[in-house]
């Protein structure tokens, strides 16, 4: 099975992390690997995601006993076969385990580090088919540092008396750790590592508000028109459109979609390998094989489903190290409909509102107020400064106090119960007296009119901005009525402050303009 199928259907995320999919790809096949990622970068699915490509059971060697336990209960909630011998075990836990693995049924087996000591896992152990041995925290074995766990010294003896591959995780990334890792862990001999940075500073990083996409797209492309490019899409028929009009705009274009027969989806990715200038419009089905190196930019005609979907697609650019751009549009409609996406979707409670997060990060990205290297980066672990590459280090945003007018938003949703689109809401706070508005008495409200002075294209900026801070949320069951989340009470309470950004509502305020 392909690894974005099991990412899929296992582990419920729709793309890599960075990092992620080098490290796997090398533990899967089979070499020792030391990989060195930050807190929360995304470790565990590095062996996880192998230990279900590779036959056998994997052990795993983690010092804390609580995350073990929830590293299990997770995967057995998705169901794969884990387990784990921790001294927290209940004798009946412990016999479940290893009736697992005598009849094979375990993909992982989590074991604390002092059990190592315990010498009858061992002849269990080989007795079981170890596939591989995975190491977390695998800074524990350095006698220097903080977490110094003698247990940990015996791993090296059961890799060699397995004579499996090993996989180490730390992310403390000293030099002299290190070292002390490949020797205790690998007997000396240098593992494969991954240890770079996840930054790719040769890539400018740009979004902009969505007003007229198709004119935005051309005009990036223009800009850039002779050179190697994807544009992805949220819909198959949009690829075909949006390919259509670049070529008429004189671009060498083609889609690409999961729609089409294997045969002509080859043809479009021998052609963007091997010309110079194409065009490659299409849908995230396109890129997981694409190797060009010199694709010169990346664009999103529609905001993409999470902040690693974002990473992995515009790193798909500028693989040469050469400048790249990219250019992400983002609007409320976007917005509703990857909302709409996580809420209609089969997936448990706890794994939507894990997708809601994710989409949250990367609202949060767009609507940013400061540098956006700095702040994808920070999501995923690393510290940054500012990069002097992206569209808001070129043009620090105008922020003004958005305050009270997200106050007078948030009253709108409040006194109609919850139950309004941004349309209605925004009628309400200009003081238009329709239809719908007299029907349900909304013109004797306190908030009628009281946002006059502010366009119906501005209100649209705001309400868009309250949803990339995510104050406020449609709900599916009410039609995509809009409700708030918790973050909105203390604005409501009048204990908190918000700053908006000025540009994105005064290119709203443009884009209607009349057409006299
Ligand atoms: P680490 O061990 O590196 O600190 P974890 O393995 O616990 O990190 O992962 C941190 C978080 O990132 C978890 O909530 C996990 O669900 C999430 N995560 C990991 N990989 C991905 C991915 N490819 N896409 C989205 N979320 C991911």
């Amino acid at each position: 099975m392909p690894y974005t199928t099991l990412l899929r259907d296992v582990f419920g995320f729709d793309a890599f992390r960075p990092g992620q999919e080098e490290i796997v790809r090398a533990v899967t096949e089979g070499q020792n690997v030391l990989a060195i990622m930050p807190t929360g970068g995304g470790k565990s699915l590095c062996f996880q995601l192998p230990a279900l490509m590779r036959d056998g059971v994997t052990v795993v060697i983690s010092p804390l006993i609580a995350l073990m336990r929830d590293q299990v209960r997770a995967l057995q909630a998705a169901g794969v076969g884990a387990g784990a011998l921790t001294s927290g075990n209940t004798p009946e836990e412990t016999d479940a385990v290893w009736e697992g693995l005598e009849q094979g049924t375990l993909k992982l087996l989590y074991i604390a580090p002092e059990r190592l000591a315990a010498g009858s896992s061992l002849g269990m152990l080989r007795r079981v088919g170890v596939s591989m041995i995975a190491v977390d925290e695998a800074h524990c074995v350095s006698q220097w540092g903080h977490d110094f766990r003698p247990d940990y010294l015996r791993i090296g003896e059961l890799r060699r008396a397995l004579n499996v591959p090993l996989a180490a995780f730390t992310a403390t990334a000293d030099e002299e750790t290190q070292a002390e890792i490949v020797n205790k862990l690998f007997d000396g001999q240098a593992p494969a590592s991954f240890l770079h940075g996840f930054d790719r500073p040769n890539i400018h990083l740009a979004f902009a508000a969505k007003d007229q996409p198709r004119k935005q797209i051309l005009g990036f492309a223009a800009a850039r028109k002779g050179q190697s490019g994807i544009v992805y899409c949220g819909t198959r028929a949009k690829t075909e459109t949006l390919a259509q009009a670049l070529r008429e705009a004189g671009h060498s274009a083609c889609f690409y979609h999961g729609g089409m027969d294997a045969e002509d989806r080859r043809i479009v990715e021998t052609r963007f390998q091997q010309e110079d200038g194409l065009i490659v419009v299409a849908t995230v089905a396109f890129g997981m094989g694409v190797d060009k190196p010199d694709i010169r930019w990346v664009a999103h005609a529609d905001l993409p489903k999470s902040i690693e979907s974002y990473y992995q697609e515009i790193g798909r650019g500028g693989r040469d190290g050469a400048p790249a751009e990219t250019l992400t549009l983002f609007g409320a409609d976007d917005i509703r409909l990857r909302r709409a996406q996580i809420d209609e979707g089969l997936a448990p409670a706890d794994r939507k509102m894990a997708d809601h997060a994710r989409l949250n990060a990367l609202l949060g990205l767009a609507e940013a107020l400061s540098c956006r290297r700095s702040a994808l980066l920070t999501y995923f672990g690393e510290t940054a400064s500012n990069c002097g590459n992206c569209d808001l280090c070129d043009t620090p945003p105008e922020v003004f106090d958005g305050t009270e007018p997200v106050r007078m938003a948030l009253s709108a949703i409040l006194r109609t119960g919850e139950w309004f689109g941004t349309g209605h809401l925004i009628d309400i706070l200009r003081g238009n007296a329709t239809d719908k508005v007299r029907q349900r008495a909304h013109h004797e409200l306190p908030t009628f009119g009281v946002g006059k002075a502010i366009s119906k294209a501005q209100w649209q900026a705001i309400f868009r901005q309250m949803m990339g801070f995510d104050l406020i949320r449609p709900d599916p069951e009410r039609h995509g009525g809009l409700r708030f989340t918790q973050n909105a009470r203390p604005l409501l309470k009048g204990e908190a402050q918000i700053q908006l950004r000025k540009d994105s509502i005064t290119a709203a305020g443009q884009e209607r303009r009349p057409a006299v």
